[in-house]
This record gives C-alpha cells, structure tokens and sequence, in this order.
C-alpha cells in the first residue's frame, strides 16, 4: 500500500504491530497516576501540560502536589498567581503555569468546571493545541482519535516508513500515516482491550519515549522489532533527522529567567520581593539580565517595582 508520499508503506503490518503493543503496554506501561482511568479529564490535561518538553518522571512529584492542591479547574482558577508560579517550581517553560490558570478559568466559567468533550472546543481553550487536544479526546474520554507528537512521528515513520521522521511541525503525509494505522476499537484481535484506538496512542507514545529513542533506539528490547521496516534495513541514518539538536542550557536566557524565580521562589518566610542588587549577584552579565528581567514581566510572570526589584504576581 502506498502512502501519501508515494512511499511503499507497510501498513499492512499495522494490526500486528497494535497487538504486540498492546500486550507489551499491559505488561510494562509505567504505572502513573493519570493513567488507566484514574484521573479525571482535568488530571489528564494538567498531566499533558506538565509533559510538554519535560520527562514523565520529573512531572510526577509536581503533578501529585499540584492536583492535591487545585483538584479541578475552579481550583487553580481561584489560586494567585504567585502560588501558581510557585507550584511550578522546576518544570520549565513557566508561562506554561500561567496559560494553565487561564484555561481552568474559562474551563470554570463557561463549561461548569467540566472539560469539554469535544475536540474542537478543547483546542479553543487558552495554551491547548492540537497534541494536548487529541491526547485528552483520547487517554481522558476515550475517544478514537490520532495523536500526533515527536515520539509518535519517530515510531511510526520507523517501523512503517523505514525512515527518520523530518524535524519541524508534522507534515500531513505523517498525519495521514497516524489517521492510516490508528486502529478500530473494537476489532483488535486483543480483545483484553475494549479501547484499541487509546492503548494504540498511548503505547506508541510510551515506546518512543522509553525504547524508540531518537539517538539510540533499544530495537533489541523491542517489542516490534520483527515487524519494523527501520530496523530491517539497517537503521539507516539513525538519529539524521532529529527534530531539534539539544539547545545548551548554559548560559541561555532561559537559564537567568529561570534563576530570578527560583530566587522569588525561595524567598524566607515574609519577604515578598528580591531587591536588585541580589538580583545583580544572581548573574553577572547585567545586559542579559535586565532582558531576562523585562521578557518575564511581559510573560506575567513578575512584576517590576518602582524601585527595580521584583515581586511575583499577586
Ligand atoms: S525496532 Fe528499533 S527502530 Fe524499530 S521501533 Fe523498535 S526500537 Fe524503534
């Protein structure tokens, strides 16, 4: 069968490898709170949120604190933002936090402090595009519907292209090779699993992300390595097309941002803001950081006062 690129996908494969998924994924998938329906739909969210650029083991400990803390939208919706920044801690890219407290406000205010169920209203809340969207109509309602992510791409481009996916937003042709192999629910031939369409997405995802590594693939502990095109022909150039080389952390802006909150962060008890000579002390390079000081105020995420040093939002 033929792809959308023209290429000789072998697809037809795709029922085989969805059942050597799925028996994997039952005996090895990490067992994380937000999995297996012990989450509500916000969890879910909350938990596909933290995960974007940040590993699944990191997120645990702050997704435990932060669903303790604000169970459900109307929650957090109500929390200050200070305290929301703050929960955040050390997961990265904070404005995430912020677009996080946005969505559950409108979640709060114009669906009862329920998730929509439906893709289209999902994707128009604030900071939800079409991964977050589709993983929650998947993993939360259980819905039949692509997921597309990095790791998805990888797998998939693998072990029925043969090839490493291209870097960049997804193509179309990868799109319609997820829409081509998501199976039906209800005709796997493992039938321990009513919902093939979801345990498809998730053990895909999972082996993308514990296995099918960009750089180096485990393909001899894998469970679809009998069935994989990339490996059959010699895994040719492996680790090419990644998405993004590692951005360096040293010295980035993203690393002065991150240390003035984590000074506000960790201010002593009754203190409320960080002066600016600490804030002086905190990098040496006063240029990079007055930009990093105004790019967190434009973010939300502080606030500068008149005397130059920096409180989190109230
Ligand atoms: S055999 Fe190797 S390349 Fe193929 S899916 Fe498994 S880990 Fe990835």
């Amino acid at each position: 069968m033929n792809d959308t690129n023209g290429n000789n996908a072998e697809i037809e494969n795709a029922e085989a490898v969805a059942v050597a998924l799925a028996e994997w994924w039952h005996a090895s998938a990490r067992d994380l709170p937000w999995r297996f329906g012990r989450a509500t739909p916000w969890g879910v969210l909350v938990s596909e949120v933290m995960s974007q650029q940040t590993q699944m083991s990191r997120v645990l400990p702050y997704w435990n604190d932060w669903m303790e803390r604000w169970p459900d939208a109307a929650a957090l919706a109500g929390a200050a933002k200070s305290d929301v920044i703050t929960a955040w801690g050390r997961l990265g890219y904070p404005r995430r936090a912020l677009r996080l407290q946005e969505c559950a406000r409108v979640v709060a205010s114009d669906y009862g402090n329920e998730l929509p169920r439906t893709y289209d209203k999902l994707l128009a809340l604030p900071g939800i595009g079409d991964y977050t969207a589709s993983a929650v109509m998947s993993f939360a309602f259980g819905e039949r519907i692509a997921v597309v992510d990095t790791n998805i791409r990888r797998v998939l481009s693998r072990v029925f292209l043969g090839v490493e996916s291209l870097g960049g937003a997804a193509s179309p042709a990868e799109r319609a090779l997820a829409r081509q192999v998501l199976p039906q629910d209800g005709v796997s031939k493992c039938r321990r699993f009513d919902r093939s369409s979801v345990v498809w997405n998730q053990s895909v995802m999972e082996l993308g992300a514990i296995v099918c590594a960009a750089k180096s693939p485990l393909c001899e502990a894998c469970p679809v390595s009998s069935l994989c095109v990339f490996l059959r022909d010699g895994r040719p150039g492996l680790g090419e097309r990644r998405t993004r080389p590692r951005q360096r952390f040293q010295g980035t802006d993203r690393q002065v941002r991150g240390l003035v909150l984590n000074a506000l962060r960790n201010l002593p008890e009754g203190e409320i803001a960080v002066d600016r000579k600490s804030l002086e002390r905190l990098w040496n390079d006063h240029i990079q950081l007055d930009r990093c000081i105004a790019s967190l105020d434009e973010d939300g995420l502080i606030e500068i006062l008149p005397n130059a040093a920096v409180r989190l939002p109230v």
